[in-house]
């Protein structure tokens, strides 16, 4: 059985991960979908929020789960027999940071897991979860970017 984890901090998840997440289901018998726990990065939204906004978002599909990690990637990937990481593409600036890190994981991991990597879709190639808050701090609809429920969840962060 193939089984993939698509890594992220999804703070929050916009139309560009989706698009990814729905791929790769096609793709995989089964994908998780892993929310970074870094509390380096300072994210607006907590794990848990940031966890549940995606099962939301990705209740339509049923080989997608997600979860909450902390610690080192690949450790989780082994201790769940998972051996394929995805992630996406949007433009040559994600491509160097991208490489490096797929393969010093390949490195550490001994060649026993692998990045696959899948190119933004044209309609979400601009797009990031750091421009979604952006405008939505500044109060402006981004019901385009995001589901309805995550653009509420947005305005109500903001108004705190
Ligand atoms: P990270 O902090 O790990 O970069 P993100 O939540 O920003 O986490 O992104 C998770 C993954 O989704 C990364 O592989 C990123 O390149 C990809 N991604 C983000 N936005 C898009 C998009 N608009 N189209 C395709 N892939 C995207």
């Amino acid at each position: 059985m193939s089984k993939a984890i698509y890594p992220g901090s999804f703070d929050p998840v916009t139309y560009g991960h989706l698009d990814v997440i729905k791929r790769s289901a096609s793709m995989f018998d089964e994908v998780i979908v892993g929310v970074l726990s870094n509390s380096a990065k300072n994210p607006l939204f907590s794990v848990e929020e940031r966890k549940d906004m995606l099962e939301e978002a990705v209740k339509e599909f049923d080989n997608v789960s997600v979860i909450a990690f902390e610690g080192l990637l690949i450790d989780y990937m082994k201790m769940n027999n998972i051996s394929v990481i995805v992630r996406g593409l949007r433009a040559v600036t994600d491509f160097e940071y991208e490489l490096q890190i797929a393969q010093s994981n390949r490195k550490v991991s001994k060649d026993t897991i692998d990045t696959v990597f899948l190119t933004t879709g044209i309609d979400y190639a601009y797009l990031s979860s750091s421009i979604v808050r952006e405008y939505a701090s500044y109060g402006t609809d981004v019901r385009e970017f995001v589901p309805d429920f995550v653009a509420r969840r947005l305005q109500s962060k903001y108004k705190q």
